[in-house]
């Protein structure tokens, strides 16, 4: 529709002049001093603004509403799709790491890790709220009389105020609480002193942000809440009382332009939508649970696909699964959205310089805050040539402390005799001036009353007359049922201000203002943190050093067990996780994490996700060595020259956060030094696969060994299981001989390599190991962990990277489908307690059975 024929639909309609032609002749803005942020640098800002050309002359302003994606971003996403197998994640283990990396990735953007909070993905925020209460044990298990308590601001968004409907069907108490009430109850420093015993429970659900006017409430008050500050609401109504409170946190709002810090408050539950931060994709949101409060979540009723440990299809019997986001996430979830965040992350990442405080988040947020509040300013100084009032505000801060205020602006406007102007009225000419700006009022009935003053008998009276919620009934007895909702994201600039202030003054109040003074202030980075430069890594400074190293050699074969039939036949270590052994023909140190170099070292694609065997298996074809002398690891791959690496960290590259992702569930984030350029372009060749990143673990990483029974801690690098594999050569020759397959030409060395072990011992006897419970080798002592699990990696001709059908074949067959092979040490110590830790290749062997232990 062309601009006039939309003028001429508009004057029939409204029959009001159009008469912004004549104001046409204001003066030109000021462009000389076009500033386009606060914080960010015009040049900075030209860059960003650039991935929204589509806009035209749109002017945006409904971040509040979805935010904008960045053309680029969807190019990215595309890449990834169009180039990379990805399938149900409950098919392939590769996607479902891709993902638990995302979770990880999630957390990290709110400072927490998987130790603390759960990623729960869901169709978006209210979905998530809906999960919670759904799910929530309101009333005491014991004591079933005490009903629970569902509490609530009334200024919440609509999705929160039907959670009503579930707390009344479980027979919570209802209780709402008023914005005033609420900050004065957390502003008091009384303290309620009596708790009770009653162990019903109490959700309370309050915004962090407004979504009405941005208004943000505290965060940091959980404890306060906890401890029972608003507990005399609840008093009124019961008269059994409870005070385990639990704080969902409908975050929706805030995330989208604001850093929500969970390593400093941790509400119970966090529920979000993924476009109001991104723009993309939609239908994609989180609850992040506290780990720790996963358990009141007992009720959930529904159980989907992939939710279930245990279940028969013609019995009233199913388990639940008991990792928190596997039972929450009911069928397939959306993956390919899913995949599509980590490029959201990483495009925002690199589209905003992080001006405030080094961080993304703070950077939006002042950024944005600082449009709402000049926007603000101009509103509140509107005035009409008589001198009224032009601007109604809905306001609950001033713009002086962004802390309480992010970047929402929500008005009506007024006429000259103190009429109000309907929000649809608004909406029409707004929309001739091709801006885009939220009107009525925004899914939050709570706040709309408040600040507009209307009563429920005014409600329902407005409801009886006609009006329903989103219709262009603006006025009823000239009072407003809705208003004006301006809101600001990263991609808007000063620009935008300038464009709405200048359609009203055309429109509607026919005056000029003074805009405030605007620079971009660069003063703002003195809070910007100083980036440490990483430590270097202790560890590989106290190294051996190689005099010293085979000194002793000698002495150390001076030891017991020298009667011992069964010796230490071999020493391989895999410096790289997954690529080919380093067999040692001498000795080598045994460190905190195992065997030295053993697996410091991943590689790790561009999804973060280490790469492994099982995804390419010519990985096993790069062999590297370790020299001690040079103090380098030289890595060799067939037609390549060789390439090196320190083994000191001295030079590092970047930092990164990466995580493992292992058998079930992601909860190891690695830190690692990235090795460079070089190496990794030298390893994308080798593998044909690019981007590849190698990442040397970092020394203060501590991956611990999975704990059973609360045993001991033990360190480990990034093998998978424990920190040693010990595989006996006759177990391997037994194998072997089970093998039919006249294809299978592997000898008994080829074989044993496929185990891939640190330890390879040769006996009379096969399959003894797996009775051990102790293993003393030369004077160290292990313990064995069990027995080491196998999958397709056996299958690896670890010479020629080829795949094979053995020996899984016979394994499975051998062991009646129990896939294991080779047993798990963990390093104990020297029998002699001394300091030595340097194993021997032949140092005699002896180790303990279940039945023999005598200590
Ligand atoms: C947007 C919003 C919601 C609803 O989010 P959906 O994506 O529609 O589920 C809830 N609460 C607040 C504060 C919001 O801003």
């Amino acid at each position: 529709m062309s601009v006039l024929s939309h003028v001429m639909k508009f004057e029939q309609m409204t029959k009001i002049p159009l008469d912004y032609e004549k104001y046409n002749d204001q003066p030109a803005e000021p462009y000389e001093m076009n500033v386009l942020s606060q914080v960010i640098s015009n040049e900075q800002m030209t860059k960003i603004t650039s991935g929204f050309r589509r806009l035209g002359d749109r002017c945006y302003l409904d971040n509040a509403g979805a935010t904008l994606y960045p053309a680029n971003l969807l190019d990215t996403i595309n890449d990834d799709l169009v180039n990379n197998v990805y399938m149900n994640p409950h098919t392939d283990k590769y996607t479902k790491d891709c993902l638990e990396q995302i979770r990880c990735l999630v957390l990290k953007h709110f400072n927490t890790n998987p130790s603390t909070y759960s990623v729960v993905f869901t169709s978006g925020t209210t979905q998530s709220l809906k999960l919670v209460a759904e799910s929530f044990q309101f009333s005491g298990v014991q004591d079933n009389l005490a009903s629970g308590s569902f509490v609530y601001l009334r200024d919440n968004h609509t999705s929160v105020l039907g959670l009503r409907e579930i707390a009344t069907d479980k027979n919570a108490d209802i209780i709402h609480i008023s914005h005033d009430d609420f900050l004065e109850s957390l502003a008091s420093t009384q303290q309620t002193a009596w708790r009770d015993s009653n162990d019903a429970n109490t959700l309370f659900v309050y915004p962090a942000q407004s979504n009405f006017n941005g208004y943000k409430y505290p965060i940091d008050c959980i404890d306060k809440i906890k401890s029972g500050c608003l507990n005399h609401y609840v008093k009124k109504h019961l008269c059994k009382i409870n005070c385990n409170w639990y704080i969902l946190l409908d975050a929706a709002s805030y995330v989208s332009t604001n850093k929500l810090d969970l390593s400093e408050n941790q509400p119970d539950f966090v529920c979000m939508s993924f476009y109001k931060i991104f723009g993309f994709p939609t239908g994609l949101g989180a609850l992040l649970i506290k780990n720790s409060s996963g358990n009141v979540l007992s009720q959930k009723r529904y159980f989907g696909g992939g939710t279930v440990d245990a279940l028969l299809s013609d019995e009233d019997y199913h388990i639940k699964r008991e990792i928190l986001h596997e039972r929450f996430e009911d069928g397939t979830v959306s993956f390919l959205s899913i995949l599509a965040l980590k490029h959201c992350f990483d495009n925002l990442n690199k589209l905003i310089p992080k001006v405030i405080n080094n961080d993304l988040m703070d950077t939006i947020s002042h950024h944005s805050y600082y449009l709402a509040k000049d926007l603000y300013q101009q509103l509140l100084l509107l005035k009409h040539n008589n001198g009224a009032k032009a601007v109604m505000l809905y306001m609950d801060s001033e713009f002086n402390d962004i802390s309480k205020q992010g970047s929402i602006v929500t008005f009506n406007l007024m006429r000259e005799n103190g009429t109000y102007i309907g929000y649809t009225e608004f909406q029409h000419m707004a929309d001739l001036f091709n801006l885009s700006v939220r009107t009525g009022c925004f899914c939050n009935s709570g706040s709309c009353q408040r600040h507009l003053m209307m009563t429920n008998k005014d409600m329902k009276e407005m409801y009886k007359a006609g009006h329903r919620c989103g219709d262009e009934v603006d006025l009823i007895h000239g009072k407003p049922t809705g208003a004006i909702r301006v809101s600001f994201g990263y991609y808007n600039t000063f620009n935008d201000v300038d464009k709405l202030i200048t359609m009203i003054c055309k429109c509607f109040v026919k005056t000029t203002v003074t805009k405030p003074k605007r620079y971009t202030d660069y003063n703002v980075n003195e809070t910007k943190k100083v980036i440490k430069p990483d430590k270097p890594n202790s560890i590989f400074h106290r190294l051996i050093n190689d005099t010293a190293y085979f000194r002793d050699i000698k002495n150390i074969l001076n030891i017991p067990h020298a009667d011992s039939k069964i010796a230490l036949k071999e020493i391989s270590i895999f410096p790289i996780k997954s690529c080919g052994a380093f067999k040692i023909d001498s000795a080598w140190k045994i460190g905190p994490k195992g065997f030295e170099f053993d697996r410091d070292w991943m590689i790790i694609k561009d999804t973060g996700v280490c790469l492994t065997q099982k995804q390419n298996s010519r990985m096993c074809m790069i062999r590297p060595t370790i020299d001690l002398k040079r103090r380098l690891m030289i890595l060799n791959f067939k037609g390549k020259e060789p390439i090196s690496v320190p083994l000191d960290i001295t030079t590092q590259g970047k930092f990164k956060n990466t995580s493992m992702c292992h058998s079930k569930v992601c909860t190891d984030m690695v830190k690692g030094y990235d090795c460079g350029d070089d190496v990794a372009d030298w390893i994308s060749e080798a593998l044909e696969v690019s981007f590849l990143r190698l990442i040397r673990q970092a020394d203060e990483d501590s991956r611990i060994q999975k704990k059973k029974n609360n045993e001991d801690i033990k360190l480990l690098s990034l093998s998978n299981q424990a920190q040693f594999l010990l595989i006996n050569k006759a177990t391997v020759r037994w194998l072997s001989k089970q093998i039919r397959d006249p294809m299978f030409t592997d000898d008994i060395d080829q074989l044993t390599d496929r185990f891939r072990g640190n330890l390879i011992i040769d006996m009379d006897e096969e399959l003894v190991e797996r009775d051990w419970q102790k293993v003393f080798i030369g004077k160290h002592e292990f313990k064995v962990e069990g027995q080491c699990p196998r999958c397709q990696m056996v299958c690896i001709d670890q010479q020629t990277g080829e795949k094979t059908v053995e020996p899984l074949r016979t394994i499975s067959e051998q062991f009646g489908g129990k896939l294991r092979f080779g047993i798990y040490l963990s390093y104990v110590g020297t029998i002699d307690a001394s300091n030595d830790n340097v194993l021997v290749v032949y140092a005699p062997i002896k180790a303990k059975a279940d039945d023999d232990i005598s200590r």
